[in-house]
């Protein structure tokens, strides 16, 4: 099973999209991107609630 996270399903005209089965992986990345794209500092726990399992 892997974890996706999808920009625009959070609301931001932004078409950056990430799936990944490696969870630590996936917040990094995730975290990394609001950062710099959106200058927003999100949580482990923001980004758990926010992914779909596929
Ligand atoms: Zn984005």
């Amino acid at each position: 099973m892997a974890k996706e996270i999808v920009c625009r399903d959070a609301g931001y005209d932004c078409d950056f999209m990430i799936r990944s089965e490696n969870e630590e992986e996936l917040i990094e990345v995730v975290q990394q991107h609001a950062q710099e794209t959106h200058d927003t500092e999100m949580s482990q726990e923001d980004i758990r609630g926010a992914w779909k399992t596929v």
